[in-house]
């Protein structure tokens, strides 16, 4: 299933529902026509677990999808709020090579994950702006990235268990403001209000059986920056999972933006950063492509 969250129009509350298709099932208004009890939202339907899954999955097996509105017809939103975004730095090589050469990292490849976090309110939905504040930042920059979305719990999982634990794959942009690293620390560099465009959908696990081989690209205004496979991550999925959760619990909805491959705007020469105007396009292979418009924030 492709689950979104989406409002009919702009002055709607969003809703939960599945992307058919081009077209959008409101997974509230079959359950209640089918008589049927199912969470109201997407973090509430991942809480809820297989069951509720399952009743989502029959009530659009019975959709007649020409009734449906067009995708193209709904806005949007970021699929949930998480109760925290784990990202991974440095988890391409080819990425790792870069940042060596443009930013402050280290040569060598890192033996562990190198983990940071993103705070909620750095979400931000499909089609929304990525704020530019050119009192902040002169170095405004992408990175398109593989989100991983948890279902169970994770405490202590072993490798081979991690799968148990995913609930389903988006896209996250780890927007990410170069000059404001500070002594080393990467929060109010990732962390900024806007800084997480998220979706456009999640899509379950069960639809993704092997997430290590998906092509993921980005482009600026229409010119490719990036342009890799999820099969190049340094540690993989399954291993960020055992590695975060050794000794951070990982909640249903927690999201981990695996890590970025090459293209970043400092890896450009010479390099390149995103400026008021600019449309950013994040897609990967069976999700979707993710689009935010740059705009001026001062
Ligand atoms: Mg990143």
């Amino acid at each position: 299933m492709d689950l979104i969250t989406y409002s009919p129009t702009a002055a709607d509350a969003p809703r939960l529902g599945a992307r058919l298709g081009d077209r959008v099932a409101d997974l509230g208004a079959l359950a209640a026509r089918a008589g049927v009890a199912l969470p109201g939202d997407l973090l509430a339907l991942i809480r809820a677990g297989q069951p509720a899954l399952e009743r989502a999955r029959t009530l659009l097996g019975r959709v007649d999808h020409q009734a449906l509105p067009p995708l193209a017809d709904v806005v949007l939103r970021a699929p949930l709020r998480p109760g925290k975004i784990v990202g991974v730095g440095l988890n391409y090589v080819e990425h790792v090579a870069e940042s060596h050469r443009t930013l402050d990292t280290a040569r060598e490849l890192p033996d562990r994950p190198v983990l940071f976090s993103k705070p909620a309110t750095a979400v931000t939905g499909p089609g929304q702006p990525i704020l530019h504040n050119a009192d902040l930042t002169e170095q405004l920059d992408w990175e398109c990235e593989l989100a991983v979305v948890i279902g169970r719990p994770a405490v202590r999982v072993a490798e081979a268990d991690a799968w148990r634990h995913v609930f389903g794959y988006s896209i996250v942009n780890d927007i990410s403001a170069r000059d404001q690293r500070r002594s080393g620390q990467w929060f109010f560099s990732k962390g900024q209000d806007s800084y997480a465009p998220f979706g456009p959908a999640v899509v379950t696990a069960d639809e993704i059986p092997d997430p290590q081989n998906l092509g993921l690209s980005l482009t600026v205004n229409g010119e490719t920056k990036q342009n890799s496979n999820t099969r190049h991550m340094l540690f993989s999925i399954a291993r960020l999972i055992a590695d975060i959760s050794s000794g951070v619990t990982l909640e249903a909805g927690d999201v981990i933006a695996t890590g970025s491959p090459s293209g970043v705007g400092a890896g450009q020469a010479p390099p390149q950063f995103l400026r008021p105007g600019d449309l950013v396009e994040a897609t990967i292979e069976r999700i979707g492509t993710l689009t935010n418009p740059v705009v001026d924030a001062r």
